[in-house]
């Protein structure tokens, strides 16, 4: 048998989950999501499932445009929440986030609909959709959206969204 790379240093520890959190996978906001869950909503790490992908829960959202897209997500959300029995989604998206300026995901035709609005607005309003389309798998789930902002301090607020 090959010898180990690592060894934890703690035992396993199989804590049960309630809350999934669906997230972008931005390596620059994570930890600070990461900081608002334990201190904020109280969930330490190895207390609840994790779906960070990039663009977050906004995959919700593509049912026409990228529908493989969209199909993928919802069977993730629904596989987690019927095999963990889970009772609450979080849904965080954050300001500058990579996914909304790649317009292979959000197309320009997308964007044109938003004339006037800026990119923050649109994905506040893309969260309140993302509550609904969430809603609207019939899970036995509360939901909640938050958005990830940087404050004019220069740390990330999280400003709850629905
Ligand atoms: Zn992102």
């Amino acid at each position: 048998m090959p010898e180990p790379a690592y060894i934890s240093e703690r035992p396993l520890a199989e804590h049960e989950s309630t809350v999934l959190v669906i997230c972008c996978s931005s390596h620059v906001f994570l930890p600070y999501t990461q900081e608002f869950l334990e201190k904020h909503v109280g969930l330490e790490p190895g207390r609840y499932d994790l779906l960070a992908v990039p663009g977050g829960p906004q995959f919700l959202l593509l049912t026409e445009y990228l529908p493989k897209f969209a199909w993928a997500g919802q069977r993730w959300v629904k596989f987690l929440v019927e095999r963990h029995r889970l009772k609450r989604v979080i849904a965080i998206s954050h300001e500058d986030c990579a996914w909304y300026s790649d317009d292979r995901f959000i197309p320009q035709v997308l964007q044109r609909f938003g004339v006037g609005r800026s990119l923050k607005d649109r994905q506040r309003e893309d969260l309140r959709e993302i509550v609904q389309a969430l809603r609207n798998l019939g899970l036995p789930i509360s939901v909640e959206a938050y958005y990830a902002e940087k404050s004019p301090d220069e740390k990330v607020r999280f400003v709850r969204e629905a």
